[in-house]
C-alpha cells in the first residue's frame, strides 16, 4: 500500500467543504529568558506550505493540532500554544482560534460557525490520554475532522493519540503533509542504496543513545567518522589515554564490541584535541591522539579537522549528526563550525538530523547550504535505524 499525500487527486477534491484535522510538530524551543518568546520557528515555518495547501482545497475547518513540551498530561499554563497560534496567524495574514483544551465543550459549536477558518487545539499532551496512545481519546479527536493529515514529522516515532492510534478512525481518509513527504524522500537516500562514497559524521556525548544508529550505518558507509565526547569511549576502548574527559564504562564497552567487528576498518576517530582544565576554561591544543592527565578533551583539533576533510570530499552522500565537541561554548566550537563549513562547500548531498548539529549549522549561517536538515533530530535517527517510523506506518496500513 503506497502512502497517500496531500498532492493525492483524492484529497484534493474530497478536502472542499469538508473538516480537516491536521497533526503538526509545533513543539518550538522557547527563548530561555521570555517563555512568550519562540526561539526558533523552524517548525512552524516548515508547516505553512501543508497549511496554504489544505486552504487552497477550500475545506470548510482547518483545525490544526500539536503537542508543545512536557507538561505531564496535566493543564499548564507555561506550555499553551498561544504564542505558536499568534505566530502562526501573522504568518497566514489570517485568525487562528486557539482552543482551551483539546476536549473543549465548545469545539463543536466553534466547527459549525462561519467565521475563523482555522482552529487550533491547544497542547495535546495536557491530556495523560495522548500519550498514553488512549484509543478513546483518538476518537474524539477524530470528530473534529472528516478527513486527517499527518505533517508531524518530529513526532512520527512516538505512538501516541493524535500520531498513531487516530488512524484506526480514518481508513483511506488519511494523507501525509508536505514536510513529512520532503523528510521522508530526503531520509530514503541514505536508507536506500545512498549514492557512494557514502561518509556519515556521528558526534555528540552518548554512544549508548546513538549505539543502533551507529550499528545501522556501519552496514552502508565507507566511512563513520567519529568526534565529540563520542569519540572517548572508542579512543579509550583502543588503549588510548583520554584524561578526565567525558566517557562511562558502559560506553567503552559499546565502543570495544564495535570495534571488534570486521567494520571497524571504517571507523575514523580523533588524531588531536582541544582540551581544557575544566568545561569553561580556557582552550589548549594537544597534537597527539592521548590526553594528558587532567585534562579534558572539549573539541577535535586542526589535524582531525583536516583529515575528517578529507575523507569527506569524495563524497557523494553525507549524513550528519551531533556535534565534534561543546560548540555551546565558542573556545570548543571550531570543530563543529569548521565540520558545517566543509558539508556546505561539497557536491554531495548533505543531510544533517539531530538538534545540536542543526543548531551548529544554524550559527554557522549555512542552513541554506546542506540538502536536508531534518526537523525531527530523535525521528530522524530512528528512521534510518529502521527504515519507517509507527506514525508513518500508521498513516500508510491504517490501524484496526
Ligand atoms: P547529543 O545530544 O548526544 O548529540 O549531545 C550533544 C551535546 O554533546 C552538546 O550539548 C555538546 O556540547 C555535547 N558535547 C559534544 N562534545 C563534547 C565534549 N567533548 N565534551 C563535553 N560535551 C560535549
Amino acid at each position: 500500500m503506497a502512502l497517500k499525500f496531500i498532492t493525492d487527486e483524492n484529497f484534493k477534491t474530497g478536502a472542499k467543504d469538508k473538516k480537516i484535522l491536521a497533526r503538526f510538530d509545533f513543539n518550538v524551543p522557547m527563548d530561555k529568558n521570555d517563555h512568550t518568546k519562540i526561539a526558533d520557528t523552524t517548525r512552524i515555518d516548515e508547516a505553512i506550505e501543508t497549511i496554504n495547501a489544505i486552504l487552497e482545497c477550500k475545506p470548510k475547518k482547518l483545525i490544526v493540532m500539536s503537542h508543545f513540551g512536557r507538561p505531564n498530561g496535566k493543564v499548564n499554563p507555561q506550555f499553551s500554544l498561544e504564542p505558536v497560534a499568534k505566530y502562526l496567524a501573522e504568518k497566514l495574514g489570517q485568525e487562528v482560534l486557539l482552543t482551551e483544551t483539546a476536549l473543549d465543550r465548545g469545539i463543536k459549536t466553534l466547527l459549525n460557525l462561519n467565521e475563523s477558518k482555522i482552529i487550533m487545539l491547544q497542547n495535546l499532551r495536557f491530556h495523560p490520554e495522548e500519550e498514553n496512545n488512549d484509543r478513546d481519546f483518538a476518537r474524539i479527536l477524530s470528530t473534529y475532522g472528516d478527513l486527517y493529515v499527518f505533517d508531524a514529522f518530529g513526532a512520527a516515532h512516538r505512538k501516541h493519540a493524535s500520531t498513531y492510534e487516530i488512524n484506526a478512525f480514518y481508513k483511506n481518509k488519511a494523507y501525509g503533509g508536505l514536510l513529512l513527504k520532503r523528510e521522508i524522500e530526503a531520509l530514503d537516500k541514505i536508507v536506500n542504496d545512498p549514492v557512494k562514497p557514502f561518509v556519515a559524521i556521528v558526534g555528540g556525548a552518548k554512544v549508548s543513545d546513538k549505539i543502533k544508529i551507529i550499528d545501522r550505518l556501519l552496514v552502508s558507509v565507507d566511512k563513520l567518522l567519529i568526534g565529540g565526547a563520542m569519540a572517548y569511549p572508542f579512543l579509550k576502548a583502543q588503549g588510548h589515554e583520554i584524561g578526565k574527559s567525558l566517557c562511562s564504562d558502559e560506553d567503552v564497552i559499546l565502543a570495544r564490541r564495535i570495534l571488534g567487528t570486521p567494520s571497524k576498518g571504517k571507523i575514523v576517530l580523533p588524531s588531536d584535541h582541544i582540551v581544557s582544565n575544566t568545561f569553561g576554561g580556557a582552550p589548549e591544543e594537544v597534537g597527539q591522539v592521548n590526553i594528558p592527565d587532567g585534562k579534558i578533551g572539549l573539541d577535535i583539533g586542526p589535524s582531525t579537522l583536516v583529515n575528517f576533510t578529507d575523507y569527506l570530499a569524495p563524497a557523494k552522500t553525507v549524513l550528519w549528526n551531533g556535534p565534534m565537541g561543546l560548540f555551546e561554548n565558542t573556545n570548543f566550537a571550531k570543530g563543529t563550525l569548521g565540520i558545517a563549513k566543509v558539508l556546505s562547500n561539497l557536491k554531495a548531498f548533505t543531510l544533517v538530523g539531530g538538534g545540536d548539529s542543526v543548531n551548529a549549522v544554524k550559527l554557522a549561517g549555512l542552513s541554506d547550504k546542506m540538502s536536508h536538515i531534518s526537523t525531527g533530530g530523535g525521528a530522524s535517527l530512528e528512521y534510518i535505524e529502521n527504515g519507517t517510523l509507527p506514525g508513518i506506518q500508521a498513516l500508510k496500513f491504517g490501524i484496526d
